[in-house]
């Protein structure tokens, strides 16, 4: 059993909390991340890194933004079972975190820059990421900062500029249900829910995902095909997609993502 859970465990009591214990096995191939909505005393994102066999873990009070000159605060926290990643349920009063927890969005990540060793980077302060999700995909940065916090837990998390990074599209409020279950997270179910934690497993309900993509593809093949014509502001189709339904179901089929294939297989 893995000593970095050891702080996770002092403050839980499993008698009381759902929340799992830690020790299942690991069931995927490549690193996990999660990202977790959590309605406790404030309402936050709980965003983790699944490394060194445990998901390293940031509060993200407002949550993670698609705009490269937004710096979202993260507030680390304690290091977190590799099956907490699966975890979308309650929390009763009187527990660590009371409140409740939605899987707002899962995935794979890969490792960047700087070095070859995400955790030396991760005790540097200052990583960054690809995550390969159905809400979250593309450059991330978390970089820590000399806050106000004498604990020094806080970080910042940041979209790096690529093709898709998106100044329109506030990925929290297009996008704010479950990926498991389609609930928001004031309506989520009060019985413990355990789900599979392998990515693209979820039978959610379709997301902005694949509109993003989409999108993020359409600008490339345009950029491509005229590099000497600027880019052009389009209306943020994702919109459409992420509030109703049946337009990201209908993107989904179409969508020629390359990358959704090499997650299905997987
Ligand atoms: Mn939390």
């Amino acid at each position: 059993m893995s000593v970095l859970l050891k702080k996770y465990r002092t403050m839980r009591d499993f008698g009381e909390t759902p929340e799992p214990s830690g020790g299942k096995p690991k069931k995927t191939k490549g690193p996990i991340f999660v990202i977790q909505k959590h309605h406790a005393s404030h309402l936050h994102y709980d965003f983790r890194l699944e490394m060194e066999g445990v998901l390293k873990s940031w509060a993200v009070p407002r949550g993670p933004s698609y705009d490269p000159t937004v710096k979202r605060l993260a507030m680390m926290t304690e290091d977190h079972p590799y099956d907490y990643a699966g975890f979308e349920g309650v929390i009763p009063e009187g527990n660590y975190g009371a409140g409740k927890v939605i899987i707002w969005d899962n995935g794979t990540w890969e490792f960047i820059e700087p070095g070859d060793d995400p955790v030396k980077a991760l005790r540097a302060g200052k990583l960054t990421f690809r995550l390969n999700g159905r809400k979250m995909f593309g450059e991330w940065a978390l970089v820590r900062i000399h806050g106000r916090s004498p604990k020094g837990n806080e970080w910042l998390l940041l979209k790096h500029r690529d093709e898709f990074a998106n100044e329109e599209v506030d990925v929290t409020e297009v996008a704010p249900l479950s990926i498991i279950s389609g609930r928001d997270v004031e309506d989520v179910n009060p019985d413990r829910i355990w789900k599979s934690n392998r990515p693209g497993a979820a039978k959610g309900p379709p997301t902005i995902a694949t509109a993003l993509r989409k999108q993020a593809t359409t600008k490339k093949a345009a950029a491509k095909k005229s590099a000497a014509m600027p880019p052009q502001k389009k209306a943020p189709s994702a919109k459409r997609g992420a509030t109703g339904r049946p337009t990201a179901k209908r993107t989904e089929g179409k969508a020629k993502a390359p990358r959704r294939t090499a997650a299905k297989r997987r």
